[in-house]
């Protein structure tokens, strides 16, 4: 395994105004899922996954009457937005003149040198970044046959290619991604780029990672392992779903590793025989709650009286629960005992007041 070289090392962009690479916080984006062309639509998508978390927002610009709205959205959106670009490098120019924050393009199939390197200067101009994508479906032929190559080497050979030739043009502001749909490949991938380019922003993601519970088990899994060995500055958690379940899973992540919080974690026991409550609904109404509860806090939720203060006394609140009752408490320490159907009332009151 190749040494991991921490995100601080990376090269600090703002994409729009939003800081990433440099050891800045990992910055959460998803893609929306709309016709481009349907600005109404669009906007309302973008902004419902500005409120689900997202600091950055793709959208796909596939075609000139996708540009003409992709104007509206960049002025209307409540946060940056990135140009998703195939194939027509005019689509790229268009995009970076109708306020696109960054683009993402494959070099690899946008036609020619010639072509990229318009997209480059007229990036430089604007102020833009520009994240290479690169991908295992679409390599370059050359290195799609070599054989004495495996996947990741592949990956990172393309990726060196097109990140010397954007560097010896003057253009740094560069995130660069390499997708595969497995997580072995994905690891071996990133980590190569890590130490090959330790100065580039990495952007992480599993791509194809399949429905909501696969891809956030690959996600999970992938992007864990990388984010926990300081590799990777920003990500995507790419799921066959509603685009907004994606910012969830990777603020889950990015929660699970201590990267950032967002809001309140629940704590919730597995139940066992010792318990004497239906613990399970009691511990989803808690958890639908606290979605409105923006604090970074910790809040409980156990099975039994005897062992649940002391096995969550790490939470700032919680609720242990027995035959007909609650113990409301704090850091372990019993503050009073309330009747089941009043318990969720009482910890969210103990919750108020933190
Ligand atoms: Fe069992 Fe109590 Fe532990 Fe829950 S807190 S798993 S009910 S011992």
């Amino acid at each position: 395994m190749t040494e991991s070289v921490p995100r601080s090392a990376t090269r600090r962009l703002s994409i729009g105004g939003v800081p990433l690479g440099g050891g800045a916080p990992v910055v959460v984006q998803s893609m929306t899922s709309t016709d481009t062309a349907d600005t109404d639509a669009t906007l309302t998508q973008v902004r419902a996954l500005a409120d689900a978390g997202c600091d950055l927002v793709r959208v796909s610009v596939p075609t000139k009457a996708a540009l003409a709205s992709f104007a509206e959205i960049c002025a209307a959106a409540p946060v940056p937005i990135v140009a998703d670009i195939h194939f027509d490098y005019r689509l790229a120019l268009g995009a970076l003149d109708a306020g696109a924050a960054k683009l993402r393009i494959n070099p690899g199939n946008i036609g020619s040198w010639d072509k990229v390197d318009a997209v480059i200067d007229k990036a430089g101009e604007t102020g833009a970044a520009i994240r290479i994508g690169v991908n295992a479906g679409s390599l370059e032929d050359d290195l799609a046959a070599r054989d004495d190559l495996t996947l990741p080497e592949k990956l990172v050979a393309s990726s060196l290619r097109f990140v010397e030739h954007f560097e010896a043009r003057g253009f740094t502001s560069i995130v660069l991604s390499a997708k595969a749909h497995d997580v072995p490949t994905t690891i071996a991938t990133y980590r190569a780029l890590s130490h090959e380019l330790p100065h580039v922003p990495l952007h992480l993601g599993v791509t194809e990672a399949g429905t909501v519970r696969q891809g956030t088990i690959k996600s999970s899994v992938g992007l864990g392992v990388l984010l926990a060995e300081g590799i990777g500055d920003t990500l995507r958690v790419s799921l066959t779903a509603d685009p907004v379940e994606e910012p969830p899973v990777a603020w889950g992540i990015l929660e699970c590793l201590g990267l950032r919080r967002r809001g309140p974690e629940l704590i919730s026991c597995p139940t066992c025989g010792r318990t004497q409550v239906d613990l399970i609904p009691i511990a989803e109404e808690v958890e639908r709650r606290l979605a409105r509860v923006g604090k970074p806090i910790s809040v409980a939720v156990m099975g039994c009286v005897v062992n649940g203060p002391g096995e969550a006394s790490g939470a700032d609140v919680g609720v242990a629960c027995g035959r007909g009752c609650g113990l409301i408490f704090r850091h372990g320490e019993v503050l009073r005992k309330v009747d089941e159907d009043a318990i969720i009332d009482e910890l969210f009151a103990e919750i108020d007041q933190l």
